[in-house]
């Protein structure tokens, strides 16, 4: 390695020496963002904002597809408003930022800016439902929250955030329990089939459901470090906010009946998912079908002649087909390897003069560094094709990572062993008394991650108290 490839790596930490160091050198070095000035604050710059609009657009495409529209609320919630839910405001009121003045006049009531935006939508729809015909409400928006967070990390934990919060509201529970349903689907297949992220698929236990909903849904999925994220929820309200809210529609008999409601979120921790998930110690490692830039031309000894008009031409060939980009700056071809590197580019396409010669380029994958030689003639099928390859090994990769930690345990040493030993989800009987939940907390850090739709039964006891198990219960430590 030549003395400035080997600095340039230096830059990030070993991720098995230090693995929240890891973690912050990958988000600065592949410039996905940069500190705010308020604690806790972050600027997504365009690299990380590119993906980011990925994510985006494909959940929005899937949500349009699914009948819902997008709106957007305002960012200030008057507090007697976040009042009227009492489960609610409790569960969100540690973190609330509040404006109590406006330029120097105080306010005769403090403004909570919204950390998410039930109680608005409650409002809204309490003014705008009065029969079945204005049923069902399929509301989504795209905003950012405000959360006073005490430690904070970029797209992890950070005061401001990036998110959209779908509100729907439906005549019978169970169109509202579709709804639930049929979104956290989309969540599902955004991580699996575009991130690249394995995800397990279940409910919230009471003690971890979003505060005021009847029940949560959830896709949860395993960092490389062993630890899980909550990636997308998606919550069922029942009536509560309808009771709280008087939101009432009169149905087809004449009577009057309140509404049943979803609401659901997808946020810029998913980022935080992905670079933990596929990263490695030459940086991200950015899934094809997400990544701004598919494939990086990189021209070798670009200086004799020809070679950048070839580069072009290849550039325009292939637009059409991938999303492809071309570095034809006068660093040297080393620096630019590494820099695509890091940024998580899935191909690079280096050309030089003998590749000119022989009618051929050299296809790098960043996955597994692997090298091809393509002749020109077949790149047009073999670079979509290669990308696919990409995609699927780093699901395959994920889920290899995610099923080999996965432990089985059926007591409290079981369950400390596997902790210590080799951290990952945990699959465990519970008997459904909260107090063994919060008890595994306290002596362990870990938490209930998702009661799984798929249960099975591995043992007849409680993994705490060894009273009758209820059901399965994967437990992790989480982000
Ligand atoms: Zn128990």
């Amino acid at each position: 390695m030549s003395k400035n490839n080997k600095q340039f790596v230096e830059k990030i930490t070993a991720m098995e020496d230090d693995f929240a160091q890891w973690y912050t050198d990958v988000v600065k070095q592949a410039e996905l963002v940069d500190y705010g000035a308020v604690r806790g604050t972050m600027i997504i710059k365009p690299y990380g904002f590119a993906i980011w609009e990925n994510i985006r657009d494909q959940l929005d495409r899937r949500f349009k597809e699914t009948g819902h529209s997008n709106v957007s609320f305002p960012l200030f919630i008057p507090e007697s408003m976040l009042q009227k839910e009492k489960d609610h405001i409790e569960g969100f009121a540690p973190e609330v930022a509040w404006v109590t003045k406006g330029g120097e006049e105080e306010l005769e009531e403090r403004i909570c800016v919204r950390p998410t935006s039930e109680v608005l939508f409650g409002e809204y729809y309490a003014k705008n439902i009065h029969s079945y015909r204005d049923l069902p409400k399929l509301f989504n928006q795209w905003s950012n929250v405000v959360r006073w967070e005490k430690t904070t990390r970029p797209f992890l934990r950070s005061l401001e955030f990036l998110w959209q919060e779908g509100h729907t509201a439906h005549a019978t529970q169970e169109e509202a329990e579709e709804e639930t349903a049929q979104m956290l689907d989309i969540y599902a297949e955004i991580c699996e089939d575009y991130l690249a992220i394995p995800v397990l698929r279940g409910k919230k236990t009471e003690k971890e459901k979003f505060a005021g909903a009847e029940y949560t849904l959830t896709v949860e999925s395993l960092m490389h470090d062993g630890k899980a994220l909550q990636s997308g929820t998606s919550h069922y309200f029942g009536t509560g906010f309808a009771e709280a809210f008087d939101i009432r529609y009169l149905n087809k008999d004449g009577e009057q009946q309140p509404v049943h409601q979803t609401s659901w979120g997808m946020s810029t921790r998913i980022m935080g998912a992905l670079i933990m998930v596929h990263g490695d110690n030459r940086g991200l490692v950015i899934p094809p079908r997400i990544a701004p830039t598919q494939a990086m031309i990189v021209p070798v000894a670009q200086h004799k002649e020809g070679v950048l008009d070839k580069a072009y031409d290849l550039r325009d060939r292939l637009q059409h087909l991938v999303r492809v980009d071309i570095d034809s700056s006068d660093k040297k071809p080393g620096w630019k390897f590494n820099e695509y590197e890091m940024k998580g580019i899935p191909v690079r396409i280096e050309m030089g003069p003998k590749d000119i010669e022989n009618e051929q380029v050299v296809l790098v994958r960043r996955d597994t560094g692997d090298k091809e030689f393509v002749p020109l003639s077949e790149l047009e099928e073999r670079l979509p094709a290669l990308l696919e390859e990409v995609q699927q090994n780093i699901y395959n990769q994920a889920l290899t990572h995610l099923n080999e930690t996965t432990t089985t345990a059926k007591n409290m040493d079981e369950f400390k062993q596997a902790l210590d030993e080799k951290p990952g989800f945990i699959q465990a009987m519970w008997c459904g008394d909260h107090t063994c939940e919060e008890k595994i907390k306290d002596e362990t850090s870990a938490t209930s991650r998702c009661i799984p739709f798929e249960q099975q039964h591995v043992s007849d006891s409680c993994v705490y108290c060894g009273r009758e198990a209820k059901e399965l219960v994967y437990w992790a430590r989480a982000y």
